[in-house]
């Protein structure tokens, strides 16, 4: 059995029979064969259905955000947000896919020439609890509207989101195994990676993980995209707006309770304002109203598991060995941790040089751009970075000295379904969204006709 269990409580919210080789391979084949005639259907026809997906999101929306809530801790109108999130982008896709995909002549010496871009087959998506709706969303809606078919192994404590998500697709008709979740745990990937019907694999969560997962597609000669952690700088210059930089950098940084790959974990401001914003950064993260995720007035939730809360607290612990400064919070109870600022961070400390993952930002200080750009670029970390500055001149001149993914200006880096998203270094490669990710798992074939 998969048990989901409520962190806010420790009460059972699902309990799934864990598929056997048996099960994991009658899906495999319904799905292989049911790719068949997938792959022969018209865009309008899985347009259609992708609609009717989005509208089912819409229409039950309250349900599938309360089981999000009750597995991971989210506060229930974040988890809202993030399902009606998925019927965007699910509409995104039934409305763009075509266009994405639809041939592209190039002269040449031929009569005719152009790349074609043609399904390939099943994909297997191992997705993370974080965001257990969108996550699989934004993999699920570019793969199926391709003419792909998805397999999902999702976070053993998000199992019942899992179950959800086939559920949605099959009441929006799409036909049986265009779309199934797999009930099983992390030992079973491997196998299904190897297996000959599954085509390419796309993991979203810890380097570890996509470590793994990313041999075994090596040795096989498959496809991998790999969306892994962050640890994205929040670069505030002397000439930001501060008010309105502060309430982007707090949002940045607390919201689904810091739980986010593209969180701001690291702080950075320039000399001149760093006493100015962080007054005013701590008096409104001590303003955030923490408590019972399902209170609609709650901000602050509790984290998805109690060893992930410990994982934090040892982070804060050790940063403070190295000379850190607890300026607000710092204290854990249970799955609970206070939203905490951190100062007079190094790029030495822990919190600094690992991905935290909770409600903890380490602030550090810096004297001119150069000096910025060094401490942005000192992570392993790739996923994105967000700089405030009134001249916005100087800001599209720096976006080039960054490394990162994705740099935003004057706003949080967030993923958008019109937009490329993934990480450079450590935080993986590949692309998800917009164009770019529908591309990712097709043969673009070159066709050529003298
Ligand atoms: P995780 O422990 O890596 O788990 C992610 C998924 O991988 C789960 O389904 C997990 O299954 C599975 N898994 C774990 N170890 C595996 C292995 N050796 N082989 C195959 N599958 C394995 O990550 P998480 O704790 O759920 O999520 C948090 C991490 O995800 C953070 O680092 C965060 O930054 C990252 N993340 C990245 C993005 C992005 O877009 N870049 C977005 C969201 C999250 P079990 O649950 O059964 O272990």
């Amino acid at each position: 059995m998969i048990v989901s269990r409520n962190p806010y409580n420790g009460e059972e919210v699902a309990s799934i029979k864990e598929f056997t080789k048996k099960d994991i391979d009658e899906a495999l084949d319904v799905a292989d064969k049911r790719f068949q005639s997938w792959k022969q259907t018209s865009f309008s026809e899985r347009s259609k259905l992708m609609m009717a997906a989005a509208a089912e999101l819409k229409k039950n929306k309250q349900e599938y955000a309360e089981t999000i809530t009750l597995e991971m801790g989210k506060p229930i109108t974040q988890a809202i947000a993030e399902v009606e999130k998925c019927a965007w982008v699910c509409e995104y896709y039934a409305e763009n896919a075509e266009r994405h995909l639809s041939k592209e002549t190039i002269k040449t010496d031929a009569r005719k020439s152009y790349t074609s871009f043609e399904p390939i087959g099943i994909v297997l998506a191992v997705m993370p609890w974080n965001y257990p709706f969108w996550q699989v969303f934004r993999f699920a809606a570019p793969a199926l509207m391709a003419g792909n078919i998805g397999v999902l192994k999702h976070a053993s404590n998000v199992m019942q989101s899992g179950e959800n998500i086939q559920k949605i697709f099959e009441r929006a008709g799409f036909p049986k195994g265009c779309f199934q979740n797999l009930p099983i745990g992390s030992n079973k990937v491997e196998d299904i990676i190897r297996d000959k019907r599954v085509k390419a694999v796309t993991l979203t969560g810890s380097k570890p993980a996509g470590s793994s997962v990313a041999s075994v597609a090596g040795e096989e000669i498959k496809k991998s995209v790999l969306e892994l952690g962050g640890s994205n700088a929040l670069v505030v210059f002397k000439d930001a707006d501060i008010k309105k930089t502060v309430a982007t950098c707090v949002q940045a940084r607390y919201q689904n309770t810091g739980q986010s790959c593209i969180a701001g974990k690291r702080l950075l401001l320039q000399d001149s304002i760093a006493e100015e914003f962080l007054e005013l950064f701590s008096k409104q993260v001590r303003e955030l109203k923490s408590g019972d995720p399902m209170d609609e007035k709650t901000y602050i939730g509790v984290l998805a598991r109690e060893d992930l809360a410990e994982d934090l607290e040892k982070q804060v612990s050790e940063s403070v060995k190295q000379g850190a400064k607890i300026h607000l919070g710092g204290v854990r109870n249970g799955t609970y941790y206070e939203p905490t600022i951190l100062t007079g961070v190094t790029k030495e400390m822990t919190v600094f040089k690992e991905e935290t993952f909770g409600p903890v930002i380490s602030v550090t200080i810096f004297k001119d751009e150069k000096k910025a750009v060094e401490l942005v670029n000192s992570s392993d970390f790739g996923l994105g970075v967000s700089v405030f500055t009134e001249d916005l001149e100087f800001a599209e001149k720096i976006c080039p000295q960054f490394d990162d993914g994705a740099v935003f200006i004057n706003e949080l880096v967030k993923s958008d379904p019109r937009l490329p998203f993934g990480g450079t270094k450590i935080s993986g490669y590949g692309r998800e969204l917009s164009i770019h990710g529908i591309r990712e798992f097709v043969n673009k074939k070159t066709v050529y006709i003298k």
